[in-house]
């Protein structure tokens, strides 16, 4: 019997966070005891993923109404601590997860919410968000897809781009016109959108590592049912402000999509010794740099979190955490790279492991574009904590 079928009551042994930490350990090790990390596929990970939630080992801290076990965020916390060194086992679930189920639990009606959540949190539904477009990044309020009504539909007509995992995703919630004639924010609407479906067409774009990461998503007359609004026709931008609330906060340190609780200190000391460069000042100069941004990332996502949870600290709080996510992959790959050197650039082919390394430095942007840029947190941060003038 899955979770999904067993919400009603949680059957899961009660359990204290270390308990559950020390079975999530155990869990893990033998579930992934015959996987190689290199010969990993999506679907070995999404497997993993299922059963792990089976196993009360997943959203715990969900509603139990929803397909969780309603337990408290120090169970999130442990579980956080516990995954890392596994992420390669798992798949990333920030955006289904961290950022599109929390965003239908506050704007979903009660039937999406009990179609898609449960199935979210297993991972047997992966979402991504159509927002961006050629001409709408960092202002999305001039987002030019068009939906129209049509009887029981909406009829999509556009172009989006940057859409991270569109070709493994089934569903998206996409920002549409809906009313070109209102100002601006007003007349903006969310949906939920199948990806499989007749006049959704996904061309994958590649990064500069190889990899094609994100697509361009090409609406050619694709037809969406009115039921899948999500929040009010023309009020998608209210859904929009939850939605980026949330996506910071998933993107940040120490939350539940974050990747950087892994001990990136400790592994660029142990390089630095096995390349003989650990005496070298300009190289313990960028370890202290890393070091020091780790402390302040741990530090402000602890604080965030609590703040969060208290109430005494509001979402745009989670740009904090975001802006230092990106702070300290910057450093990071500053880092790696002063201790790689020349290698770091011309590497011998059977060289995998400067060849992984290398691709994770080319990573280092990301996580001060996606979600919104550092610029643009900068600027919540100063008008919504700080209460600064807006910007112009
Ligand atoms: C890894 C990754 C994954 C992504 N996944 C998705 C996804 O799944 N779905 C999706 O819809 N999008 C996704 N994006 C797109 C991302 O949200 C946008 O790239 C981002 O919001 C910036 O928009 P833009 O690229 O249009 O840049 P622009 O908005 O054109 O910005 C260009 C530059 O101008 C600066 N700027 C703009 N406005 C201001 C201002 N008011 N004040 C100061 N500086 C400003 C920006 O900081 C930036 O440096 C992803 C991006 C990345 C990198």
């Amino acid at each position: 019997m899955t979770l999904t079928e067993d919400v009603a009551q949680d059957r899961h042994p009660v359990e204290t966070p270390e308990e559950f930490g020390a079975r999530l350990r155990r869990w893990l090790r033998s579930a992934t005891e015959n996987l190689a990390p290199s010969a990993t596929t999506f679907a070995d990970r999404a497997a993993t993923h299922a059963a792990m939630y089976d196993a009360g080992l997943f959203g715990m801290t969900w509603p139990i109404e929803l397909g969780g076990r309603s337990l408290p965020t120090t169970y999130q916390t442990v579980f956080n601590r516990e995954v890392a060194g596994f992420e390669w086992a798992i798949p990333d679930s920030s955006v289904t997860v961290g950022i599109c189920a929390p965003t239908m639990a506050d704007h979903g009606t009660p039937e999406q919410q009990a179609r898609h959540i449960s199935r979210m949190l297993r991972g047997d539904e992966v979402w991504t968000q159509l927002l961006s477009e050629p001409g709408a990044g960092s202002d999305l309020a001039a987002v030019s897809v068009r939906a129209i009504r049509d009887g029981d539909d909406f009829v999509l007509d556009g172009q989006k781009i940057w859409t991270s995992d569109a070709v493994e995703a089934d569903y998206a919630l996409a920002l549409v016109r809906t009313d070109p004639g209102r100002p601006r924010h007003g007349g903006l609407s969310m949906l939920i959108v199948p990806l499989s479906e007749p006049g959704v067409d996904i061309r994958p774009l590649r990064d500069m590592t190889g990899d094609a990461p994100f697509n361009e998503v090409f609406l050619n007359e694709a037809r969406v049912p009115v039921a899948n609004l999500v929040g009010r026709e023309n009020e998608g931008w209210t859904v929009l402000t939850t939605m980026l609330r949330h996506e910071r906060i998933a993107l940040s340190a120490g939350t539940a999509g974050a990747r950087m609780d892994v001990d990136a200190f400790g592994a660029l000391v142990a390089l630095a010794r096995a390349r003989g460069v650990l005496d070298r000042t300009d190289v313990r100069d960028t370890l202290a740099e890393v070091f020091v941004q780790q402390r302040i990332l741990d530090i402000t996502g602890r604080r965030m979190r609590e703040g969060l949870e208290s109430g005494e600290l509001q979402g745009p709080a989670g740009s904090l955490g975001k802006m230092g996510t990106a702070m300290a992959a910057r450093a990071v790959a500053e880092a790696t790279l002063k201790i790689e050197g020349m290698e770091g650039v011309a590497w011998r082919p059977d060289d995998g492991q400067v060849a992984r390394r290398m691709r994770e430095v080319l990573q280092f942007p990301k996580p001060g574009i996606a979600g919104g840029t550092t610029e643009i947190q900068k600027n919540v941060v100063a008008e919504r904590l700080l209460g600064m003038p807006r910007d112009r």
